[in-house]
C-alpha cells in the first residue's frame, strides 16, 4: 500500500474536517492531505496536488458528492472516492456506489474511515497492477498474434512457392519429348513422367517401374555400372542402351543423368532422360555401311584398271601385241565404272542438297524412252517400248533418260532372269506413268518401302552386285524436282514394276 498517501478532503466545515483528520492520525495512518470547500479549490487539488484517495462531503452549500465525482470520473478515474457524510440515505448510498463511488462511512462511525481508506488503496493498488499487467498482456498478446500471422504468411508463402516450383518441375518434365523422371540420392526412382508410361506401357498403379524392367538384359550390368560411376562423380554423363517398349521390342536411348543442387551446391537428386535415338543409329550403321560398301565398289574397278596397266607396261614396246586392244577395252570399261560411281556420289549429295539442276523442255515421253534404248548398249539385256506416242510433258530429259537407265541398270543386275524388259506410257488424267516392267525375281514386300532410300539395299550382304545404294536416291529426287512421283510394283517370283509419273504438258 501507498505509505503516506495523499488526501483530498472536500468539506465545508472546518470542524468536521479537524475531526475527520484526528480520527485517522488516532488510527495510526500516515498521510498528508489538503482540504477544499470549493469547486474550483478542488479542480485546482485535482490538477496540482493529485490524491491517491478523496473524501468528500455528500453536501455543501455551494457543491456536492455527486458533482465532484463525476468531475474526478474524467480526469482521475482510478483515484478513489470516499464519501464522508452526516446523513445521505440508504437509497442514495446505492445510486452512488451504482455509479462507481468507492464507498461510504457515515460521521457518526468515523473509526471504520481508516479501514475503509486503506482498502480502497489497496484495491486502487491492485487494479492499477492489473491495468499494468492487462495491458503488458494485451501487448505481448499483440506481439504474439502479429509473429503468429507473420509466421503463418511465411509458411503459406513458402508452401504455395514450392507447390509452384514443385508443379513448373513436373510441368517442364512432362513437356519435354524425352522419358524423363528423378533419382533420390540413394538412386531409387521416385518419380517417371507420362512418356516412361506411354513407351513401356506399365501401369504406374500396379507395375513394378523399376529403370531395370526397360533395360536390353545384354545392356543391363554395363549400364548400372556407369549408373554408379556417374552417381560418384557428382556431375552427371550419358551413355546408351537398347530400351524395351511396350510391344516388346527394343529401341535405342540416350540416357542422360544430370545432378540437381540447391543453392549451396548441395546434391538434391539425380534427374534422367532417355532419348530415343534409333533413327539415329540406323543412319549412322547405314553410313558405315555406305562407307565400307563405296570403298569396295571403288576398289574392285580400281585393282582391275591397275592390272590393266601393268600388263600395258609390259607390252608397251610391242605395239602389235594382239591382245593390246582387249586391255584397252578392259581399261576404259574400269574407268568408266568409278566415273559411274562418282557420278553417282556427285548426284547424290547434290540431290540431298537439293540442288540437282533440272533444265526443262517439252519433250515427247515415247521418244525419249527410244532414243534412252537406243543408246542403252547391252548384250543381255533387250528392251522394248509400249504405250502412248504423243504424251508430252516438260522436262529435263537428260535427267528422264538418267531415271530410265537407273531402272534398266537395276533390271540388268537384279532381274537377270528376265528375259526381256518393257517400258509402258499411258496417260493417266492429267498425269503420264512410265512404267519398266521386268520379270526378275521380284523384291520381297517388307523391303518395298526402303527402297527408295539412300544407301538402301535390298540384298544386304551388298557383295553379289555392284551398287552403292544411290541409284533410286537420286531417281526420286529428279521426279520429285519434277513435281512427279515415283514407286514400284513388286511380287516375290513374278517380277517388277518400277515407274514414275510426270504431270502432262499442255500447250
Ligand atoms: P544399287 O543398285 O546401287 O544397290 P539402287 O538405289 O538403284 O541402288 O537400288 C536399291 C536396291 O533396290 C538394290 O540394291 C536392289 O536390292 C533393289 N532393286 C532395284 N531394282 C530392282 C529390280 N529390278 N529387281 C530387284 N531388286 C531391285
Amino acid at each position: 500500500m501507498i505509505a503516506d498517501p495523499k488526501i483530498l478532503i472536500l468539506e465545508d466545515d472546518s470542524t468536521d474536517a479537524d475531526l475527520l483528520c484526528r480520527q485517522l492520525k488516532k488510527s495510526g495512518l500516515n498521510f498528508t492531505f489538503q482540504l477544499v470547500q470549493t469547486r474550483i479549490a478542488y479542480e485546482l487539488a485535482l490538477a496540482n496536488f493529485i490524491p491517491d484517495i478523496i473524501l468528500s462531503d455528500y453536501s455543501m452549500p455551494s457543491f456536492d458528492a455527486e458533482t465532484a465525482f463525476d468531475i474526478k470520473q474524467i480526469s482521475h478515474p482510478q483515484i478513489p472516492f470516499i464519501i464522508v457524510s452526516g446523513f445521505i440515505g440508504e437509497e442514495n448510498v446505492v445510486e452512488l456506489i451504482k455509479k462507481g463511488v468507492t464507498d461510504y462511512v457515515s460521521k457518526n462511525t468515523l473509526v471504520s474511515l481508516s479501514a475503509k481508506i486503506k482498502r480502497a488503496l489497496r484495491d486502487t493498488e491492485i487494479a492499477a497492477e492489473k491495468l499494468i499487467t492487462d495491458e503488458r498482456l494485451r501487448a505481448q498478446t499483440a506481439e504474439l498474434i502479429d509473429l503468429n500471422a507473420e509466421l503463418e504468411e511465411r509458411v503459406t508463402n513458402r508452401t504455395k512457392a514450392l507447390v509452384e516450383s514443385e508443379y513448373r518441375f513436373r510441368n517442364m518434365m512432362e513437356t519435354i519429348p524425352q522419358i524423363a523422371w528423378t533419382n533420390t540420392m540413394a538412386g531409387t526412382v521416385n518419380f517417371f513422367n507420362q512418356r516412361w508410361y506411354d513407351y513401356t506401357g506399365l501401369n504406374p498403379e500396379t507395375d513394378n517401374w523399376d529403370i531395370e524392367v526397360f533395360i536390353h538384359p545384354d545392356d543391363l550390368k554395363d549400364s548400372l555400372n556407369k549408373f554408379r560411376q556417374i552417381r560418384k562423380t557428382n556431375q552427371g554423363g550419358e551413355f546408351q542402351i537398347r530400351g524395351k517398349r511396350a510391344d516388346g521390342t527394343y529401341r535405342w536411348h540416350l540416357l542422360r543423368l544430370m545432378p540437381i543442387k540447391s543453392i549451396d551446391g548441395k546434391m538434391q537428386l539425380w534427374v534422367g532422360t532417355a532419348t530415343d535415338i534409333q533413327e539415329l543409329r540406323l543412319l549412322q550403321q547405314q553410313k558405315d555401311d555406305f562407307i565400307s560398301i563405296a570403298s569396295h565398289e571403288l576398289r574392285t574397278p580400281m585393282t582391275s584398271l591397275k592390272a590393266t596397266l601393268q600388263m600395258l607396261d609390259r607390252i608397251k614396246n610391242k605395239p602389235s601385241a594382239p591382245i593390246l586392244p582387249a586391255l584397252i577395252e578392259q581399261a576404259n570399261k574400269s574407268s568408266e565404272k568409278v566415273n559411274a560411281l562418282i557420278e553417282d556420289l556427285l548426284n547424290a549429295s547434290k540431290a540431298n542438297e537439293g540442288q540437282l539442276n533440272i533444265q526443262a523442255k517439252r519433250m515427247v515421253v515415247f521418244n525419249v524412252a527410244e532414243e534412252c534404248i537406243r543408246q542403252y548398249k547391252t548384250e543381255s539385256l533387250r528392251i522394248e517400248v509400249t504405250g502412248d506416242r504423243t504424251v508430252a510433258v516438260l522436262a529435263d530429259a537428260a535427267r528422264i533418260e538418267q531415271v530410265l537407265v537407273n531402272f534398266f541398270n537395276n533390271a540388268a543386275k537384279y532381274a537377270q532372269s528376265s528375259d526381256k524388259v518393257s517400258v509402258h506410257i499411258e496417260k493417266i488424267d492429267d498425269s503420264v506413268k512410265v512404267s519398266v516392267i521386268d520379270h526378275g525375281p521380284g523384291i520381297p514386300p517388307e523391303k518395298l518401302r526402303y527402297l527408295f532410300d539412300r544407301y538402301y539395299r535390298a540384298d544386304s550382304s551388298g557383295s553379289r552386285y555392284a551398287g552403292l545404294g544411290l541409284g533410286l536416291f537420286i531417281c526420286t529426287e529428279i521426279i520429285k524436282k519434277h513435281k512427279g512421283q515415283i514407286g514400284v510394283n513388286s511380287e516375290l517370283g513374278n517380277g517388277s514394276t518400277f515407274w514414275f509419273t510426270l504431270p502432262v504438258f499442255s500447250a
